[in-house]
């Protein structure tokens, strides 16, 4: 048997790898991690979280407004980006810290270096160090892309608002996605004037079409101008700013420009070709249901495989890997029925397959209902939100659940356990509503709004 230096060498310090790491080294296994960067990753330090405190700042000018139609005598104050990024950042040190602690603890070993395949057991760090170990675990993630055209780079991605020195005048978004809507959101509600461009037809594509068109229209109300079936021809920096020619015909300047238009996995220089591994169409390591690469020693789970791109995801494969690898207990990842939240304003919470999938497969039943909530109606703000089930009309099964509300990201979490149970409309309709509540909508719908 040769002997290793590790039992499991860990590349990238995410949530997906660190969580990978910690567990392993819990079962006894002699542990190392190397992260290039900052440990935490896109989640906790450019993504996830500081994005999620952003929606928090950039939600208190509407709550300021709605505070003064509930009779409170409040002056409009105004935002100071200086003194929330300082906190911001101070937030993101805090949690880094406690990611390496929690690392530290667990016994594993830290590399804050750059780490490259050279062999099935081994690695080259940057510092000019090799080591060896029996697994490998690549957890490297993914960065923003920006398109393929001339003078891309004056473009920001979202790894770059959070260290802005200030926040903008005025802004473009390009793209319809997660990151787009999400950006647009907050920075409309920081007082940015916020332009969108998507080239389809819709935004979000993939959600429920219903859904998308309400947080459309909301996202309009609240005065992002958003431009669906338009996209971005030219760009260029001059005096003032950003000049972008695009497919509506139009010529603007603009402040700023955001790309947020996909990510790609960080598969560049990562050694793959040493080992004989060949990256899928996007750059993806590919593996299988294990989470296990064509080279029997190397895994690789998170945004590097490209299969979903979600932090609660990433840990789950690093789980289901190291369940795999050090108990003995093969675990294939479950990635059926995620429930996930785009966090737009109001917020999209989703589970299971929207009406226009679930349309293809079976005959359904819909049930949705769309309705101002009273907190809204009090405050005299046209906002609307969507409970909206998806049944199928021979097992009653619950397929899918999609929410537009405020809270939906809360809300999806609970309803996403019924439907991950399997729970019927019936069992729905059995539950007691509790109110007043927006939620209770979905326990009260008694006909279906149209079947198919
Ligand atoms: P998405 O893949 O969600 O969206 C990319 C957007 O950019 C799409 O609208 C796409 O259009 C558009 N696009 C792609 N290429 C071009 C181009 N060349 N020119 C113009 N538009 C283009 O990626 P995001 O970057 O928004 O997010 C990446 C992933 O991160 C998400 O898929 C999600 O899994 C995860 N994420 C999750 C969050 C959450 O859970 N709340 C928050 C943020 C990110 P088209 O639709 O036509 O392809």
């Amino acid at each position: 048997m040769p002997s290793f230096d590790y039992d499991l060498f860990v590349i990238g310090g995410g949530s997906g790898g660190v969580r990978a790491a910690r567990m392993a080294a819990a079962t006894g296994a002699r542990v190392a991690l190397a992260e290039e960067s900052r440990m935490g990753g896109t989640c906790v330090i450019r993504g996830c979280v500081p994005k999620k405190l952003m929606v928090f700042a950039s939600g208190y000018a509407e709550m300021m407004s709605d505070a003064r139609a509930y009779g409170w005598d409040l002056a409009d104050g105004t935002f100071d980006w200086g003194v929330f990024r300082g906190k911001l950042h101070a937030e993101l040190d805090r949690l880094e810290g406690v990611y390496r602690k929690l690392l530290g603890n667990s016994g594993v070993e830290i590399f804050d270096t750059r780490a490259r395949l050279t062999g099935p057991h081994d690695i080259a760090l940057a510092d000019g160090r090799a080591v060896s170990a029996k697994h490998i675990l690549i957890a490297t993630g993914g960065r923003p892309q920006r398109p393929e055209m001339t003078n891309a780079e004056v473009g920001l991605v979202s790894d770059d608002i959070f260290d802005l020195d200030q926040l903008p005048g005025s802004i473009l978004i390009v793209g319809g996605g997660y990151i787009a809507c999400e950006f647009a959101g907050i920075l409309n509600g920081l007082g940015v004037n916020v332009t969108q461009y998507y080239r389809g037809a819709q935004i979000l594509r993939g959600f429920d079409d219903e859904a998308r068109g309400l947080v459309a229209e909301a996202m309009r109300a609240r005065g992002v101008d958003l431009h669906c079936g338009t996209n971005i021809l030219e760009i260029a920096r001059v005096d003032d700013g950003i000049r972008v020619k695009s497919t509506n015909g139009t010529e603007r300047n603009f402040d700023q420009v955001l790309f947020a238009t996909g990510r790609v996995p960080n598969t560049e220089g990562l050694g793959l070709d040493a080992i004989g591994l060949v990256p899928g169409r996007r750059g993806e390591v590919v593996v299988d249901s294990y989470s296990q690469t064509s080279v029997p020693s190397i895994f690789a789970i998170g945004d590097v495989t490209h299969r979903v791109q979600l932090t609660p995801v990433a840990i789950r494969e690093g789980m289901a890997f190291v369940e795999t690898v050090f108990n003995g207990n093969p675990t294939p990842v479950d990635h059926e029925l995620i429930p996930s939240a785009v966090f737009t304003q109001p917020e999209l919470g989703t589970v299971g397959l929207t009406e226009e999938e679930a349309r293809e497969r079976e005959p359904v039943e819909i049930y949705a209902t769309s309705f101002r909530p009273m907190q809204h109606a009090f405050a005299g703000r046209s906002d609307r939100v969507l409970m909206k089930l998806i049944v199928a009309r021979d097992s009653r099964k619950v397929l899918g659940c999609h929410i537009v509300a405020d809270n939906a990201g809360e809300m999806i979490q609970l309803a996403g356990i019924a439907v991950k149970m399997g729970a019927t409309k019936e069992d729905f309709d059995r539950t007691v509503a509790v109110h007043p509540t927006m939620a209770e909508e979905l326990v009260t719908m008694r006909e279906p709004v149209r079947t198919a």
